[in-house]
């Protein structure tokens, strides 16, 4: 025996031992029995205990919406919206200053109103379900520097949507809505090189074999990225992520020490092959399109719903007309009440983008099992067996089952190959 073949022979024999029995190679190789002996391979409890922590998220979906109407009717219902109204115009004549000052004062609030929801839901609850690895201050303290990034960003976005609303009037929906894809496009830009780093840092990824597969596969493919970076997210969450992330001369391809170090080389190649599938299937700029199109539609809602919403709860509460700061509030809770019924609509858009990067990571990668054993990692805290319709409404992401599926048919189409290596 030469020691090529020992070397085959050991690898597939210990694959063979690592695979749920009817996950393993055989001659008649059955996708659905490998698929449910993956799915069985999950303890019952663990199973119970995402599942739990899954369809507790439909419900927050629910609470936010409710809560966040809550807040704008305490801001609406008050004199406050009008005293910040009021105040902006004292502060400057330009109409520019007063939305954004306005702005500012609104996020304020609404960040210190809306904190209960927020420490429930992105601290206790992570803490519970046992994802976060965060302490109270570190937490709080990156919530303060992602209302100082809020600040800025969307205290800058809001007055450019009102200056264009002042513009051009009754079609400001439209215009509203291109606008927010540019910026859209500039976020996504930019937030690798001056956002991301404010919270994690970014270290190229030690020399080594596994670095020079995933620059092997970027290369095949023609995605231009030299290195590849490990990010330290393991000070925050227990969740595995990875990245090609940014355009032209901002991308850059990461993943995160929780996928670096609890991950085999195959689900780590399954991952990043996916990756790469989002960059090279232009799914970057698609998203942007589809997300602005989407925000137009919901922009065009609040366009038709706005007076109508005003005229009938909002007698008293001293609003001009729809360019008035003092309506924002308004303005936004129709916007959530949109997004809160386009859910299904968004989550089927990311969905479908994240579909097609799971085949192309399959076939550039060729690592079904990987990709079936990361699917069971991510199933940690994505339910993994939902029903048909509850996959649409409520899954951004493939369902675990969904994703096993899809591997092992891809198997069983690619045997006659895979086994005569
Ligand atoms: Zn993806």
């Amino acid at each position: 025996m030469n020691r090529a073949f020992l070397a085959i022979f050991v690898s597939a024999t210990l694959i063979l031992l690592l695979l749920p029995e009817g996950a393993a190679l055989a001659a008649a190789f059955d996708p659905e029995a490998a698929t449910e002996a993956y799915l069985a391979s999950v303890p019952a409890e663990d199973r119970a205990a995402s599942d739990a922590y899954f369809e507790g998220g439909y419900w927050l979906i629910l609470w936010n919406l409710l809560y966040g109407l809550a807040v704008a009717w305490i801001l609406l219902a008050s004199p406050l919206s009008r005293r910040m109204r009021d105040f902006a115009e004292k502060r400057s004549k330009r109409k520019f200053l007063q939305t954004a000052l306005y702005a500012l004062q609104y996020l304020l609030v609404t960040f210190v109103l809306g904190f209960p929801i927020t420490v429930y839901q992105g601290f206790i609850r992570e803490h519970q379900y046992d994802l976060s690895n965060m302490a109270f201050g570190p937490w709080f303290g990156e919530q303060l520097i992602g209302l100082g990034v809020g600040l800025v960003i969307m205290g800058f976005g809001i007055a450019v949507l009102y200056m264009v609303m002042r513009k051009s009037g009754a079609r400001w929906w439209l215009w509203g809505g291109a606008v927010s894809t540019v910026g859209l496009a500039f976020l996504i830009m930019f937030s690798p090189v001056f956002i991301a780093p404010l919270f994690n840092d970014y270290t190229p990824m030690e020399e080594g074999p596994l670095k020079a597969e995933i620059i092997s596969m970027a290369r095949a493919n023609g995605v231009p990225a030299g290195n590849v970076y490990v990010v330290d997210q393991s000070r925050q969450t227990s969740r595995i992520s990875a990245n090609v992330q940014g355009m032209f001369g901002t991308l850059r391809i990461s993943l995160n020490d929780n996928l670096l170090e609890g991950g085999t080389t195959a689900e780590i190649k399954a991952v990043m092959a996916h990756e790469l599938g989002h960059y090279l299937l232009g799914h970057i700029a698609s998203m942007i399109i589809q997300i602005g199109l989407l925000l137009m539609v919901g922009f065009a809602f609040v366009a038709w719903s706005f007076d109508r919403a005003r005229a009938r709860w909002g007698a008293n509460w001293g609003i001009r007309d729809i360019t008035d700061p003092a309506g924002m509030p308004l303005l936004f809770a129709l916007l959530s009440v949109y997004f809160f019924l386009a859910t299904p609509v968004f989550n089927s858009i990311i969905r479908v983008n994240e579909v097609q990067a799971d085949i192309f990571g399959l076939n550039v990668a060729r690592e079904p099992d990987g990709f079936a054993t990361i699917a069971l990692k991510l199933g940690k805290y994505r339910k993994l067996d939902p029903g048909h319709w509850e996959e649409i409404i409520f899954y951004d992401h493939p369902s675990g089952r969904s994703r096993i599926s899809m591997s092992m048919r891809w198997k069983a189409e690619n045997l006659p190959e895979e086994s005569a290596d």
